[in-house]
């Protein structure tokens, strides 16, 4: 039997009742643009993660660029970020006409590597975006650091560590401005499309939200240039839902990041997890030689897998040509590695344990 890469149906098993009495609210009332569901959403969610404002928005993407938007990133701005992310990361600093400056990340958490920063900074330089990778907030007091002695914002793209903790804080609650996603496939997942921006900064998140309805400050007076960029109230309705659980699921997906990491005695590249964070492990990734080879062989026992990410962004055709930064030899290298494991809250011991023994298998064979 094939194993979920994520298993949602599980997941949805679990919290039916409570998501289709949240689901039966809305269709009874109706208001699905802007609807209650927003407000007690973004209330919750600034609550949890310990900021003044929360706005959601139609998705992580979104949530990016929104955030960029207010803090009036122009055509030839230079933001700097990491290569080794998900392509939203770059592509909402290209949308403005800004340039994305990629900086090398770290050998063990794959993370922007906060020394190489300075280097990278110019008299364009107006913003950095760090990326919280897998789940592991970046080394956000180091980039805080550099950004404050330049007087530049920070962004943290944490949609894929929502409810990872740094030192005392809440991933989100790290910078200037924290952007998460609700993807169904993130750690915090709705049933399709969405995101939030997350920021204490009053006039920044008046701006978004502002930016968020086509950047109109009463209907129909529209002060600066937005976008459609609403989450449905649906949507907020099923990640409401959602909460019920979800300490226990951070929990669940960190027990069973340890098993993996336990029960994985081949010689592979664990996780590297800091001790001043933690991880939601938004994915359980490892580095492998014949990373090809060793995915093949667990997708033909029915083990899915995934790379996160085969090619660093600033290799890829439509960043080659027009974005900045030196070379990135680590995260070239990790590329090649790299291969994320089947993980959630509802994958269970059995299962793991078939898919260490395919994934042990795989590399004593490929390395032989
Ligand atoms: C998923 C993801 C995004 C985009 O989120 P969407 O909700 O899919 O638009 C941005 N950055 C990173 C690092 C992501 O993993």
């Amino acid at each position: 039997m094939t194993i979920p890469f994520i298993d949602l149906k599980s997941q949805y098993q679990a919290l039916k009742p409570q998501i289709q009495e949240r689901i039966n609210r809305v269709l009874d009332h109706g208001q699905y643009i802007m609807g209650p569901e927003v407000g007690e959403l973004e209330e919750r969610l600034a609550d949890y993660v310990g900021v003044k404002h929360c706005i959601a928005v139609a998705s992580g993407t979104e949530a990016l660029l929104i955030s960029l938007m207010a803090l009036g990133i122009r055509p030839g701005d230079e933001i700097i970020t990491t290569p080794f992310t998900f392509v939203a990361t770059a592509e909402v600093i290209a949308l403005l006409g800004a340039k994305p400056v990629f900086v090398d990340i770290q050998p063990d958490t794959y993370n922007i590597d906060p020394a190489l920063i300075e280097a990278a900074i110019s008299p364009r330089t107006r913003a950095i975006m760090p990326v919280s990778l897998y789940g592991q907030p970046a080394d956000m007091d180091e980039i805080n650091a550099i950004a404050l002695k330049h007087n530049l914002p920070v962004i943290e793209d944490a949609a894929q560590s929502f409810g990872a903790k740094y030192k005392k804080r809440k991933s989100c609650n790290l910078s200037t401005i924290g952007c998460t996603s609700f993807f169904p496939s993130k750690p915090l997942g709705c049933y399709g499309d969405g995101g939030a921006i997350f920021t204490s900064d009053d006039t920044l998140a008046k701006f978004c939200r502002e930016i968020r309805v086509h950047g109109q400050e009463k209907r129909y007076h529209h002060t600066r240039i937005g976008v459609g960029g609403r989450m449905d109230t649906l949507q907020c309705a099923v990640v409401l839902a959602k909460l019920d659980r979800f300490d226990w699921e951070v929990e669940r997906r960190s027990q069973l990041a340890a098993r993996y990491s336990e029960l994985i005695t081949a010689n592979c590249q664990l996780p590297t997890i800091k001790s001043d964070r933690t991880s939601v492990y938004a994915q359980y990734t490892i580095g492998v030689d014949n990373r090809d080879v060793v995915a093949k062989q667990l997708n033909e026992q029915g083990i899915p897998t995934a790379v996160h990410y085969p090619v660093p962004l600033n290799h890829q055709p439509a960043y080659a040509s027009t974005c900045g930064g030196g070379a990135t030899p680590v995260s070239e290298l990790v590329a090649g590695r790299v291969v994320s494991l089947p993980m959630g809250p509802d994958l269970s011991e059995p299962d793991q344990d078939r898919i260490v023994a395919a994934l042990l298998q795989s590399v004593q064979l490929s390395a032989s």
